[in-house]
């Protein structure tokens, strides 16, 4: 299957059926659940999105970068049909079987962690991190973890203590976990900081409000996501991960959202020149199937005993199928340096007083836009642009601390040409607003 890479509106969106589901949804489903695009997906492939009305979408969000090979990319599709016709379940931890064992062999190669590392499969970005903290406590025997002013790492407990945004992730939800200490990282834009001057910021609130010798990890997204876009300036995530190994601290990337070509490196923090302790993944790593994985080296993961991590889905078989094939489209496709290409198309395209910066890496670029005079951030700027493209046909998202950041995702294998025709209906979006 596959459907015509061009955009094309028959209805208004949203049109007669998606309003009909959407009747149904506001019945049926909890509102807590936002959708942000306004109609409902009947099929997807490439860069197109098609709805149940026969509209079809520019997809510059890829699901929240997790579609990076394509929403039903064949070779991901074959390998999930085969893997259900033999089993769909067993359960690693009562009845092993080869795929799970693959992955983790993959991931060993595909990391940049030097020398032997071991792999933990779990289901979602949240339960990966969550995990990744358990192991982090368990091999320093010490309990503080430190997370960074804008991080985004999750909905659970735990994750939401280490989630900085209030509103919509923690509003309500609290008591948070405890023994989770946030400080200052380093954006660039707002905070005029170098790399170093950063670091030693957040050193100093580390060393003076815990104490190294309290923390069992440091965690950071080498791109902030959810927050922003936001890339530290040079220098800082390595001043950080050299803290960290002084101190015995488990620095954990949180590459969720920047792992897996995302970037235009197989791993963000390869761009950045870290090599951190564990790395926790989800999203683009299985075709659009739910999987995650923590992977780290293997003194600090062997510290945990035996029964103390799984799950009872934990790579399951047709995700671990999925993640395998999708693996080799990455490689066979070069999609990180496509991701390279379509950061330069991006970051060539707009041209506007109000975007106070474009930025990030690879296909993870962002639009910051801004009061110009004051840069004051402009959030209802970008929900008016983000609604207008969505009306036109082009599927984008927001983000940001501030709620300012127009965020592009494409999926990794989207025509050129399409991109653009999505870039230029956000510009017009942005022009008109
Ligand atoms: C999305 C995300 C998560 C959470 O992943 P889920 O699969 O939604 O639980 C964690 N960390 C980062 C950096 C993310 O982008």
């Amino acid at each position: 299957m596959s459907i015509e890479q061009s955009r094309r509106l028959v209805t208004e969106l949203p049109g007669p059926k998606a309003n009909e589901l959407a009747t149904r949804q506001a019945q049926y489903v909890s509102p807590a659940v936002a959708s942000s695009t306004p109609t409902f997906a009947a099929q997807a492939f490439g860069g197109i999105i098609e709805d149940v009305d026969g509209n079809r979408l520019i997809d510059l969000g890829a699901g929240i970068a997790v579609t990076s090979v394509g929403a039903a990319h064949p070779k991901v599709v074959r390998a999930v049909q085969d893997q259900v016709a033999h089993f769909t379940h067993t359960c690693f931890m009562v009845t092993p079987y080869e795929g799970y064992v693959q992955l983790a062999e993959k991931l060993d190669q595909l990391v940049p962690i030097a020398g032997q590392t071991r792999t933990v499969l779990l289901n979602s970005g949240a339960e990966a991190v969550e995990n990744a903290v358990k192991i982090a406590r368990a091999h320093t025997g010490r309990q503080a973890v430190a997370a960074f002013d804008h991080a985004y790492h999750g909905r659970t407990t735990l994750t939401m203590a280490l989630t900085a945004k209030n509103m919509p992730y923690k509003d309500s939800f609290g008591p948070f976990a405890p023994e989770v200490y946030r400080v200052p990282g380093s954006y660039p834009y707002r905070d005029g900081l170098d790399g170093a001057q950063a670091a030693e910021q957040a050193i100093a609130r580390l060393e003076t409000q815990v104490g190294a010798k309290n923390l069992a990890a440091v965690m950071m997204e080498p791109v902030q996501g959810e927050g922003g876009f936001i890339v530290p300036a040079e220098g800082f995530l390595p001043r950080i991960v050299q803290w960290c190994r002084d101190h015995g601290i488990v620095f954990i990337a949180d590459e969720v959202q920047t792992g897996f070509a995302r970037t235009g490196a197989m791993f963000a923090s390869e761009i950045e020149g870290i090599e951190p302790d564990l790395i926790t993944m989800a999203k683009g790593i299985a075709g659009g199937m739910p999987l995650s994985a923590v992977t780290g080296r293997a003194e600090i993961m062997d510290s945990v005993h035996a029964g103390g991590l799984g799950g009872t889905y934990g790579g399951n078989p047709p995700a671990v199928a999925a993640a395998l094939a999708a693996i080799e489209v990455y490689e066979d496709e070069q999609l990180a340096a496509k991701a390279q290409r379509i950061e330069e198309i991006i970051t060539a395209f707009f041209d506007d007083p109000r975007i106070g910066e474009i930025r990030g890496r690879g296909a993870m670029m962002a639009l910051e836009l801004v009061h110009p005079e004051t840069k004051q951030p402009d959030a209802p700027l970008a929900k008016k642009v983000a609604a207008e493209a969505g009306k036109q046909g082009v599927v984008t998202l927001t983000c940001g601390t501030y709620g300012n950041i127009i965020r592009f995702l494409p999926p990794l294998v989207i025509d050129e040409d399409l991109l653009r025709e999505g870039l230029g209906v956000v510009a017009d979006a942005l022009k008109n607003a």
